[in-house]
């Protein structure tokens, strides 16, 4: 059985404006960590918040384990899947400890309270994202970055199988891009499939294990990495001149812009 899989899938947000995706079919395969890509309104947000359940295709489908993702309770959805979105609000003064903690919330039956199992999951999803010493200050109250990492903290809380990230690093300097990212590998080499929408090139390049393409609603290539990093697609799709590189000690192509 395929593990998520989406059957021409399109969506508008509404009846008038044109296509946001259009007739969209892919295979995600468990353990996966793939990157999706494309300029900017290319729809990358609008497929992960349809993965999620969080908008529905106008036609086509999408399936988790066989079954529409429609069909599972949200519930059940939260203990399987969790989300980074893109921009977090958060309308209330929530510490960032009650914030991570949100992420247990699926597994706490009701009126039932987080047990020394949950907080220790917690402790340690905000020790390895770096926002430990954050955790009785205001959500309100710290960087963009921050709370950026409190939120992708959360998620791993959530101890999902599938890890969905929206530009979960473009807010975040080149150090913590980079434990984060390591952190994602880490937790991919575990078990954990991760599925991100990514802006930096190369960054993609090195941390992908598949690299999906998107141009105009559509997919425009899914493929390894070095299959997608060719100097005709980002013609195709970003309509500039590049020269890609592998000539570097970790081997990742590099895309150079001319
Ligand atoms: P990306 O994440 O690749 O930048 P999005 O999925 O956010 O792209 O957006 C794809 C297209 O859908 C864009 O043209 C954008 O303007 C439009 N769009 C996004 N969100 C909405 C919305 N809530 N209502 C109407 N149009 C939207
Ligand atoms: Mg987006």
């Amino acid at each position: 059985m395929n593990y998520i899989e989406l059957k021409s899938v399109q969506y508008s947000y509404n009846e008038k404006s044109k296509k946001v995706l259009d007739n969209i079919s892919f295979m995600i395969d468990k353990g996966d960590m793939l990157s999706i890509i494309g300029p900017n309104g290319s729809g990358k947000s609008t497929l992960l918040k349809l993965i999620n359940g969080i908008i529905a295709p106008n036609s086509g489908s999408i399936l988790f384990e066989g079954k529409d993702i429609d069909s599972i309770s949200k519930k059940e959805l939260a203990r399987k899947f969790a989300f980074v979105m893109q921009q977090n609000h958060v309308d209330f003064e929530f510490t960032c400890e009650e914030i991570v903690m949100m992420g247990r919330y699926p597994y706490l039956r009701r009126f039932e309270s987080e047990s020394e199992e949950d907080l220790n999951i917690v402790i340690e999803a905000m020790k390895n994202t770096g926002v430990y010493h954050l955790k009785d200050k205001s959500i309100n109250e710290i960087s963009g970055g921050e709370k950026q990492r409190v939120f992708i903290a959360k998620a791993i809380a959530q101890t999902p199988e599938v890890l969905f990230i929206d530009e979960g690093t473009s807010n975040l300097d080149i150090r913590y891009k980079l434990d984060i990212l390591k952190l994602l590998q880490k937790l991919n080499e575990d078990g954990m499939t991760i599925v991100m929408v990514q802006h930096d090139l190369d960054l993609t390049a090195r941390f992908s294990k598949s690299v999906c393409l998107l141009h105009n609603g559509k997919v425009h290539t899914l493929d390894t990495p070095e299959g997608v990093f060719l100097e005709k697609n980002i013609r195709d799709v970003y309509g500039i001149e590049s020269i890609i590189s592998s000539d570097n000690p970790i081997k990742a192509p590099i895309i150079i812009p001319l």
